[in-house]
């Protein structure tokens, strides 16, 4: 069971518009899904407060949307006082159907099936060539990506594609694609949908991966963070008062914001990017010209196991403060405190996250240091995947993110 897209009111919270009686239910539905998607499963009292729905109603409606499908009881949880029966929280249920997510990177499409729960039922991975033409990667993207889709035909409620270009949400058409760049221009949700039968959303990498960590992850009922992608390259999704931060087709590009105005040219043309002392790339060049053994194929994770070295332990330093400059320019610009980060640094583990998180806090003025938490995501190897997926679940629920 799908819930119509623009069903009641879209703008859930604090809403004073005036509602006509027919359209009174339909408005509270859409308040009491939405909170779910902002909050995480919920019990019933929970929801009716946080909704802003009058408790005598909740009830109704939430006996509605278990009769529908859309929503489930999830296992009993404990009550804080540990008196009276156990609160079954509220989540959507595995009637509201199945998302595709398609991940597009640099020679890799993967393709998964997911639950509303965040579980991966079916996935497929096939590799492309970059440099084919616009054509050539509209054939390949499309056949890959529906020969993992096609056999879950009508029981898809929608697809999300998520990619390192910038995309126009209305037209779904790749405007600019660095890694990329026979895909600008290309309309992959029209050919996709063509194929499948299901709507598809376009969805910068990094923007996905920050729905992804709201609906799957460890920022579940978290309004205020970002997720920021750190390997090959640098970008960051930035969820602010429970809503994604856009700036229009043109992603925020926090990896080319400079943080050395006599630094070295980056791949965008411009000088001293985040991005040229923080990726992955910089990391192995440096590992190189510093003479360390096997420099060329380096990862945060070996850095970390070669730590005992200290030549090994001194680049690991000087890699986490670099990881931290950026960090600490987005708690020192947007005051934001929960920062959760995706790509090869995650592979550095507990270490090298407390080496960031401390670098953060020396880099940032100590009246907004307090607070600051880098996480590494837990769903590192499939959170481009499940962000994908939850781009679509957003958009056919209607959910405001
Ligand atoms: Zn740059």
């Amino acid at each position: 069971m799908i819930v119509p897209a623009g069903s009641g009111t879209r703008r859930g919270r604090g809403s004073s518009r005036l509602l006509r009686t027919a359209d009174v239910g339909a408005a509270n539905r859409a308040r009491v899904l939405q909170a779910l998607a902002d909050h995480g499963p919920l019990s019933r009292a929970d929801l009716a407060r946080l909704a802003d729905v009058p408790r005598a109603t909740i009830g109704s409606i939430v006996a509605n949307l278990l009769a529908s499908g859309v929503l489930e009881e999830t296992a009993p949880r404990r009550q804080a006082s540990g008196a009276g029966k156990p609160a079954r929280p509220l989540w959507f249920g595995a009637d509201v159907g199945l998302t595709g997510g398609v991940l597009v990177r640099p020679g890799t499409i993967e393709t998964a099936v997911v639950s509303t729960s965040g579980e991966i039922v079916s996935r497929g991975a096939s590799p492309f060539a970059v440099s084919a033409s616009r054509a050539d990667l509209d054939r390949q993207l499309v056949s890959a990506a529906a020969a993992v889709l096609r056999p879950y035909r009508g029981r898809l409620v929608g697809t999300g594609v998520a990619m390192p270009a910038s995309c126009d949400g209305e037209t779904g058409e790749v405007v600019a694609c660095t890694p990329v760049p026979g895909l600008v221009g290309t309309r992959l949700p029209a050919l996709l949908r063509r194929a499948t039968g299901v709507p598809v959303v376009l969805e910068e990498d990094a923007r996905a991966l920050a729905v992804g960590q709201r609906w799957f992850g460890q920022a579940r009922g978290v309004d205020d963070f970002v997720a920021v992608q750190i390997g090959a390259g640098i970008g960051a999704g930035i969820m602010l008062d429970g809503r994604l931060y856009r700036a229009g087709p043109a992603t925020s590009e926090i990896g080319h914001t400079c943080v050395d105005i006599r630094g070295e040219r980056c791949r965008c043309g411009l000088t001293g990017c985040w991005e040229t002392i923080a990726s992955l790339r910089w990391l192995r060049r440096e590992a190189v010209a510093r003479r360390l053994r096997a420099g060329r194929t380096l990862t945060p994770g070996g850095l970390v196991e070669r730590a005992g070295d200290p030549a090994v332990a001194d680049l690991l330093d000087t890699y986490a403060d670099h990881v931290a400059v950026g960090i600490a320019n987005l708690v020192q610009l947007l005051s934001l405190r929960v920062f959760i980060l995706h790509g090869e640094v995650v592979g550095g583990g507990e270490p090298l996250r407390l080496l960031i998180e401390r670098a953060v806090v020396r880099r940032t003025l100590p009246v907004l240091a307090g607070a600051v938490r880098v996480e590494f995501a837990a769903l590192d190897q499939d959170a481009g995947l499940l962000g994908a997926a939850a781009a679509a679940l957003t958009k056919e629920l209607a959910i405001v993110a």
